[in-house]
């Protein structure tokens, strides 16, 4: 996988992107990465690339041209025209779907906007996806990008480990993770549930189910309902609703089970 990340601030990117396990897979070939400034393209020849928007307003626009060229010249570089994600509040909200999607690629072009953004003539030129990393307003596309390069990097083969890769991590099958636990047993009086030290595995694995059901009915309700239930499950819903079990849940909660099992 080849991140470009066209920025006014490549620093910013290449200290963020350098550490851990996206460092480590640079290290061994696995990911590479390269930024383009985009006020190297300026036209002004003093490195300006932004202008007052027409209409009025508060704010400074980046210009078309500084970007369009930084485009140009990458893509005559690359001998190709990845994707180009232009990140910006109004795009579609990234999701692990979304993540996996774009693993597919080979190249990917990241566009980071700064100030109030980018002049629209360019974008309709270039840019092929719009891309949002959540409904709020951050200085610049910098920090959206690596989130996103970090997320998709995640499922380029070889990145993970293969006991990092072969964990279960929420949003998988629409769920969230179960709780988990490290050592000592006992912490300031708080004990690790006993099932985690049976031994059982049949029964380790009942429970984190049950638990990553829990946890989502009370943090992400919304997901259960693309969940595949299976008779357990359905089982351990039935149990909620009556309080047949240690997991207690509200009465609003309840209502949403009952409606899940309506399907
Ligand atoms: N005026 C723009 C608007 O209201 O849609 C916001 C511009 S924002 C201050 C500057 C830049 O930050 C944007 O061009 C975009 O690249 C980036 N940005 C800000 N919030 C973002 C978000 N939630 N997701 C992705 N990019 C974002």
């Amino acid at each position: 996988m080849n991140y470009y990340v066209m920025t006014l601030f490549p620093e910013m990117i290449e200290n963020g992107m350098n550490t851990s396990i996206i460092g480590r897979a640079m290290a061994k070939g696995l990911l590479s990465l390269e930024t383009v400034n985009i006020r190297d393209y300026s036209v002004t020849g003093n490195g300006r690339i932004d202008d007052y928007p027409y209409g009025g307003g508060a704010g400074m626009v980046m210009q078309a041209e500084p970007v369009y060229r930084a485009y140009e010249d990458l893509v005559n570089k690359i001998g190709a025209r990845p994707r180009l994600i232009y990140l910006t509040p109004q795009g579609r909200v990234f999701d692990q779907a979304m993540a996996e999607e774009f693993a597919k690629e080979e190249n990917l072009i990241f566009l980071c906007g700064h100030y109030e953004g980018i002049d629209e003539r360019v974008l309709e030129e270039i840019a092929t996806d719009f891309v949002s990393i959540g409904d709020y307003v951050l200085t610049g596309g910098e920090l959206p990008s690596m989130v996103m390069m970090d997320s998709i990097a995640r499922m380029v083969p070889g990145v993970l480990s293969n006991q990092e890769s072969g964990q279960f991590e929420s949003f998988q099958g629409n769920l969230l993770e179960y709780p988990q636990y490290s050592r000592p047993e006992d912490w300031r009086g708080k004990l690790v549930p006993p099932v985690l030290l049976s031994g059982h595995h049949g029964n380790v694995d009942r429970w984190r189910r049950d638990q990553s059901i829990l946890r989502t009915l009370r943090s992400r309700p919304e997901l259960l309902e693309k969940v595949e239930f299976d008779k357990k499950d359905r089982k351990y819903l039935q149990a909620l609703i009556h309080d047949e079990t240690e997991d207690k849940v509200t009465e609003e909660e309840k209502r949403i089970l009952v409606k899940l099992l309506a399907f």
